[in-house]
């Protein structure tokens, strides 16, 4: 068994851990590519959406509506985009996948943070991949700042 990156990060939550339950943890992601952008990590190690056990749909099920909200209310969301993609794993010849999920918030209106706009030039179509991180290390502390205190 290859060590598993992701069960480290679960175990050490780490500084940009935003919230957590039983089954997951949700990070502020450093590609803030989407203003929000995160991503949630099942605790356990599992490789697929297939093998979450009843509770652990629970839990992500009530992850997704306080996370929703949150981002519609807070950030200013129109819709968010999930995600369980998994593919970098299996570039390895030995893939042992760790199982996450992404979320990109994604805005009609721009995104104001301290006086600057944030446009989602994408809004309506698929999210950009190899889009550019839109913020440095200072927003990024707002905006995890901003939702820490959203998701009390
Ligand atoms: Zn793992």
């Amino acid at each position: 068994m290859n060590t598993c990156n992701f069960c480290i990060k679960t175990t050490e939550k780490g500084k940009w851990m935003l919230t957590e339950n039983k089954s997951w943890t949700v990070y502020l992601s450093d590609e803030q590519d989407y203003i929000g952008r995160c991503i949630l990590i099942l605790k356990r190690h599992c490789g697929c959406l297939s093998e979450l056990t009843d509770n652990e749909w629970m839990d992500l099920k009530n992850l997704i509506v306080k996370l929703e909200q949150c981002f519609k209310s807070i950030l200013g969301a129109e819709l968010c985009n999930w995600s369980c993609l998994l593919n970098s794993f299996y570039k390895k010849p030995l893939p042992n996948p760790h199982l996450h999920l992404h979320v990109r918030p994604r805005y009609k209106k721009p995104f104001n943070l301290n006086g600057v706009e944030y446009i989602d030039e994408e809004f309506a179509h698929h999210y950009k991949l190899k889009k550019r991180n839109q913020v440095g290390e200072e927003e990024l502390e707002k905006i995890f700042n901003i939702l820490k205190k959203g998701l009390e």
